[in-house]
């Protein structure tokens, strides 16, 4: 310390002038040796404040420099070497930014910047300081962090419009493929394990998974969860009754941590190996029609501020499957016939083009008919129209039940009915036809109490019995009605074929 009374003049030459020059600077000052063979380094000068702040006297850092290096945090140790040969071989300042431990054990990031000198024996000497960069360093890495955030909220929200243009864009029918997909990316996004969807049954007391994506490696469990019993799972009831009332997510960290009385439910996941999972409610036109979810088998953070993300998701699907309910629906309604049920004209013509085709490439032989109820025109006016309707009803559904899965059955117009059959032969077409028009012979229909009998006429048509240039749905249609033709010309009740018989 200079005396109190001296003059300025004289504390340029004060002896404890660095210390106390050094004292005033926030960082710590140094210099800083390294001998020619580079073995050897040392601090000639370094401020006292090292020792507050390190713990590490200035005694010992004089003698080695080492004692300063073995503060480094490790990742920051491998290049503090390197960082000052470089300097010393071309005197060019040196910098390097590091965490050092403190006397409480923390550490805290600093930044050492100095001027070399190379002194006459060839060692390097730097003059500089460490200053503490730790606020800075906050800072950068808050910023990092929020813009790694800002980026996965981006991609987040690029893969959930480029989902809902593929939903909107799927063709009728391909809603299974799409969720397929749809599970697929949103797997690979949240880099989870599983990703499922389960649909309840009608009274929620039943589940069963209806998709499932799993990433490489990982076992398939949709096989094992078709129409599960879920009366047991009182605690996930419970648990997707307040996620319904609160349109939250529910998360599940870590299954071991389940509540006692969730035993059924922990024992269920544990066969799948799920260690963590969340799901979702899928609420398709205001009713809950199952959930979405995920599995990780090994216990995950899940982000929950990512809820609201989540919901968006689940919402995704709710809306596909919403449009595809919807559009079933009037797909139905437009190639049923809403009297019937059975399947109209619109959807017959496309179906017996198809079987057309299987024919001419495979050569399997198909049958089509064309019934006409006889006489139906006095029902109506014996019993009324309603009572004729009845028995339309009735009819078509003889007509379908007599159908095997690949066969049609279709209202044509009126009282007119067209029945396909595949894979059939001329005879077997002929006989299963007769027999047709022997059960509506025996149908019994009771409309209001009266008993109402009617018989049917029909012509049929096998499609070799066409000239193969001619084949057309048309030709078989319009062949089967000249038969039907002369089923009635022969006085009704009968069946038409190529025999041109008619058969009783
Ligand atoms: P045929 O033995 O020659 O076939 O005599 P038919 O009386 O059955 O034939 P026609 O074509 O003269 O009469 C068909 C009747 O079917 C006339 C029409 O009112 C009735 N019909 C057509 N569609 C319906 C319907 O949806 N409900 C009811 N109740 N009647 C219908
Ligand atoms: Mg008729
Ligand atoms: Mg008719």
């Amino acid at each position: 310390m200079a005396p109190d009374s001296a003059s300025p003049q004289d504390i340029e030459n004060s002896p404890g002038l660095l210390e106390e020059l050094a004292a005033g600077v926030p960082g710590i000052l140094f210099s800083y040796w390294l001998s020619a063979d580079t073995t050897r380094r040392s601090f000639p000068f370094i401020s006292s404040r090292v020792n507050d702040l390190l713990g590490v006297s200035v005694q010992t850092l004089k003698h080695d420099a080492r004692a300063m290096s073995s503060l480094l945090h490790p990742e920051e140790v491998s290049g503090l070497l390197p960082s000052l040969l470089e300097s010393a071989r071309t005197l060019e300042p040196w910098h390097y930014q590091a965490r050092i431990r403190l006397r409480d054990g923390t550490y805290r990031w600093f930044e050492g910047h100095s001027l070399p000198r190379r002194l006459d024996d060839g060692s390097t000497l730097w003059f500089g300081q460490f200053t503490d960069i730790q606020q800075h360093k906050e800072l950068e890495f808050g910023l990092r962090e929020s813009e790694a955030e800002a980026d996965y909220q981006l991609r987040f929200h690029k893969l959930i419009a480029s989902l809902s243009s593929d939903f909107i864009n799927s063709a009728i029918g391909d809603i299974d493929h799409e969720i397929s997909r749809f599970l697929a990316r949103i797997g690979g996004f949240f880099e989870v394990d599983r990703v499922y969807v389960y649909r309840f049954s009608e009274d929620l007391t039943r589940m069963t998974n209806t998709h499932e994506w799993c990433r490489q490696g990982v076992d398939e469990v949709r096989g094992t969860q078709q129409d599960v019993d879920i009366t047991g799972f009182q605690w996930w009831q419970q648990q997707t009754h307040d996620v319904l009332q609160q349109n939250r997510v529910v998360f599940i960290e870590d299954v071991r941590q389940l509540p006692e009385h969730a035993m059924a439910e922990r024992q269920l996941l544990a066969e799948q190996n799920v260690a963590a999972m969340f799901c979702i409610p899928i609420v398709v036109l205001g009713r809950v029609e199952g959930f979405f979810g995920m599995d990780s088998l090994t216990v995950r953070s899940w982000r929950r501020d990512l809820s609201d993300l989540l919901i968006l998701v689940a919402n995704l699907l709710s809306q596909a499957l919403e449009r595809y309910r919807l559009e079933q629906e009037l797909l139905n309604q437009s190639i049923l016939d809403p009297l019937t049920g059975i399947h109209n004209r619109r959807y017959l013509e496309p179906r017996v083009e198809e079987m057309l085709a299987h024919y001419q490439r495979t050569g399997e032989g198909f049958a089509l008919a064309m019934l006409d109820i006889d006489h139906f025109k006095q029902v109506n006016d014996v019993f009324g129209h309603l009572a004729g309707d009845h028995v339309l009803q009735r009819f078509a559904g003889l007509l379908q039940d007599q159908c095997r899965g690949t066969d049609i059955a279709a209202r044509y117009g009126g009282e007119e009915f067209v029945v396909a059959l595949a894979d059939v032969s001329p005879e077997s077409a002929s006989s299963g036809l007769a027999r047709v028009l022997e059960l509506v012979r025996a149908l019994e229909v009771t409309f209001h109490g009266q008993a109402i009998r009617v018989t049917a006429s029909a012509g049929l048509v096998h499609v070799t019995e066409l000239s193969p240039t001619s084949l057309s749905p048309d030709s078989l249609i319009t062949e089967a009605d000249r038969r039907l033709y002369r089923a009635k010309a022969a006085g009704r009740n009968c069946l038409v074929d190529a025999s041109a018989s008619s058969r009783l």
